[in-house]
């Protein structure tokens, strides 16, 4: 990342940790902090059987889904869900997806976009990194373009907007909008809404699964996700770890979640799909396919998951509020290179050796982490990220990936009392 953009991030941070302070003193939410932590330690303890009752669940509620275990398999379910629709091409050609950290860990852009596909992105921040085109990693789990300033992103939205003006019509008129944020919402809003129109497949992640009720809850501020709700088909990519027992142990994570990474009490809308859209309002007939979706699949992603708990097992407890990184020396001096894919900082490290391996364990920074445990202490479940990183840098260093000057040093103290 480039210092300035390291600076705007930080400042961004700076505005979430100064909004949230007062909220995060508030009694109510240190009770539901611990609150959420049991419920994350007793999901992920039982995180067989809540599969299991979430299967049984789904089948009542009419959602259909599918096990994958890892990112090939998933992007081939999608792929097979999107072309066994009876549609035109035409029709199921652009695919309208929301702001999900799964959603990237399956690359499910850069797949569909290799299948001939068009994958637009319907949340702001994503939006804006889309159209950037290069160097567009996420630098926060909840405000993905944190680290992009308001000049930059109107010089973005303009390039992309004037290039794809011109590939349909050569003597246009070059457009140019202002600096200023609102004038930047209305023209990506106009311009992604005239994409969507027509499409009839939505893809999203989900904040939390409530296994008894077979409900999948989602948390936005800008609607998005209500709009893909809406499409003929939804599509839900979900780790195994995001199953929760009830909606209420649910709605819970969510607004923890929600504290932490906008220092806002709650998001504009949460959203609960339990099933296709359904109506019974003439002689009590169950009717399906009223407004909403015809179709809602679930699919349960692996990748790694079930060894992360067998291994690591409070690696899983997070809840995706992006906290961790907020408060991580590394990565406001480094940026988003201190990470795994659209997983950052230390936890996002963690996850690298559980979904890939040692090797790219330690090329996402395992050895640039200073273990000064700043992130276990800003996280809302207490994830003892540095305790987890001295393990698996325990592993990484038996599979022969470290810092090979760290063997220099050991060898001197050996054999002359000093690293040097
Ligand atoms: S322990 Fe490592 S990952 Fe956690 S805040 Fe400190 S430097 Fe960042």
């Amino acid at each position: 990342m480039k210092e300035k953009e390291i600076e705007t991030m930080r400042n961004s941070f700076k505005t979430v940790v100064n909004k949230r302070r007062s909220i995060l003193e508030d009694p109510q939410t240190k009770k539901l902090q611990e609150k959420v932590r049991s419920i994350r330690k007793e999901a992920i303890k039982n995180n067989k059987k809540l599969l299991k009752i979430a299967e049984n669940s789904f089948k009542t509620n009419d959602i259909d889904y599918f096990y994958a275990d890892d990112d090939k398999e998933a992007q081939n379910i999608i792929y097979d869900i999107i072309t066994s629709e009876n549609l035109e091409k035409s029709d199921f050609q652009l695919i309208a997806k929301s702001k999900s950290n799964t959603l990237g860990e399956i690359a499910i852009s850069k797949y569909l976009k290799s299948k001939g596909f068009e994958v637009v992105e319907t949340d702001l921040g994503d939006r804006i990194l889309q159209l950037k085109g290069e160097n567009n990693k996420p630098t926060h789990p909840t405000g993905p373009a944190s680290h992009l300033n308001v000049e930059e992103i109107a010089n973005i939205v303009n390039n992309a907007m004037n290039k794809s003006n011109k590939d349909v019509n050569n003597n246009h008129e070059n457009i140019i909008i202002p600096p200023e944020p609102k004038a930047i919402m209305e023209t990506v809003r106009g311009d992604v809404l005239e994409k969507i129109a027509k499409s009839q497949i939505g893809i999203s992640g989900s904040n939390a699964v409530a296994a008894e009720d077979g409900s999948l809850v989602f948390i936005h501020n800008e609607g998005n996700i209500s709009l893909i709700s809406l499409m003929k088909t939804h599509i839900i990519v979900v780790g195994i770890d995001k199953f929760v027992k009830t909606i209420e142990d649910a709605i819970s994570i969510a607004k923890l979640e929600t504290i932490y990474a906008t220092g806002s009490k709650i998001t504009s809308y949460i959203n609960i799909v339990s099933g296709p859209s359904k109506t019974a309002d003439i002689e009590k007939k169950l009717l399906k396919n009223m407004y909403g979706a015809e179709k809602v699949v679930v699919i349960i992603l692996d990748n790694g998951r079930s060894r992360a708990i067998a291994e690591a097992q409070e690696t899983m407890y997070c809840i995706g509020c992006g906290s961790c990184i907020v408060s991580c020396p590394v990565y406001n001096a480094v940026g988003n290179e201190f990470g795994f894919n659209n997983y950052l900082g230390g936890r996002g490290i963690a996850m690298s050796k559980f979904i890939e391996d040692d090797n790219i364990s330690y090329d996402s920074g395992l050895y640039m982490c200073t273990l000064c445990g700043l992130c276990r202490f800003n996280c809302p479940v207490s994830i003892p990220t540095s305790e987890i990183i001295e393990k698996l840098r325990f592993s990484s260093k038996n599979n022969g990936f470290y810092p090979k000057i760290h063997e220099k040093f050991k060898n001197n103290i050996k054999e002359k009392g000093s690293p040097y």
